[in-house]
């Protein structure tokens, strides 16, 4: 049975709609990637699997490991195991890094650990991660690059091991070097915890060393296409406009 299963999801944000009837199965320790054209509504979906009250369900329903989640809150669906890394990461002024995770971790009774085994756990993560461990007393956020904010998100998922992790272009504006962390810390996951993606991206580079199970293109929020790992070198070489087209004529 699949870990997530999106049946027919419909949703709409200030009352434009936005989602039209989305399906999509996410097995447990798969891979996925989306793909589409900017608006598309890929950043929409992942934000209505997680739950941000921004958006309204307007019909169909969201399972996650057997659950009917579609009415749950955030922080419900987060001690479920799923998790969303943002386009832009959050600030927290006043909160240090390190105290964050802490709390984050205590309330999730599979990962408790004494303040010694987790400070341990953390700095070993931000070595594997090659940051600074002077950023981990730092405020969250607040003055981090946008390489150093992916960082971050990396550790938060390797720190809660989340069954389904949703990555919404958090190679966007990376570096060379950034993009090596970001891809590394996508594929630790995978190996340490066995957990299932969907990763929303247009640089496709972070997904070479990715094994990827299924792609899908979105396209006025609808997925379009569904294919395998090989569809991606197609939209890298074509692009999404025969979708957009083949999207329209159905309109
Ligand atoms: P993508 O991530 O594929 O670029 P988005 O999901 O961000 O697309 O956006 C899809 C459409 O929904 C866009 O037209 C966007 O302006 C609109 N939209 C997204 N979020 C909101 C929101 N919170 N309020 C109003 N409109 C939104
Ligand atoms: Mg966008
Ligand atoms: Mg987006």
């Amino acid at each position: 049975t699949p870990l997530l299963s999106v049946r027919d999801l419909s949703a709409s944000a200030d009352d434009k709609p936005i989602l039209h009837g989305v399906d999509l199965d996410v097995d447990p320790g798969t891979c996925h990637v989306l793909m589409g054209p900017n608006g598309a509504g890929k950043s929409t979906l992942g934000h209505v699997i997680m739950g941000d009250p921004a958006y309204t369900v307007t019909g169909g329903s969201i399972g996650f490991d057997g659950e009917d989640v579609t009415g749950l809150p955030v922080d419900k669906r987060s001690l479920a195991g799923i998790f969303l890394s943002f386009q832009a990461p959050v600030e927290i002024p006043g909160v240090p890094l390190y105290s964050f995770l802490r709390t984050i971790c205590q309330k999730r009774p599979e990962l408790k650990m004494t303040a010694r085994q987790f400070r341990r756990r953390v700095t070993e993560l931000a070595e594997q991660l090659d940051m600074d461990t002077a950023y981990l007393t730092r405020e969250l956020g607040v003055g981090f690059s946008g390489g150093e904010k992916k960082k971050v998100e990396m550790l938060q998922l390797l720190l809660l091991q989340p069954r389904l992790a949703i990555l919404d272009e958090t190679d966007s504006g990376l570096d060379v070097d950034a993009l090596g962390v970001v891809s590394r810390g996508i594929q630790a996951y995978r190996e340490q915890c066995g957990g299932s993606l969907i990763v929303i991206t247009h640089n496709t580079r972070i997904l070479e060393r990715l094994d990827v199970d299924e792609t899908h293109v979105m396209v006025d929020g609808s997925i379009v296409a569904t294919g395998d790992a090989a569809l991606i070198a197609h939209i890298d070489a074509n692009g999404f406009e025969e979708y957009e087209v083949a999207a329209a004529k159905e309109a």
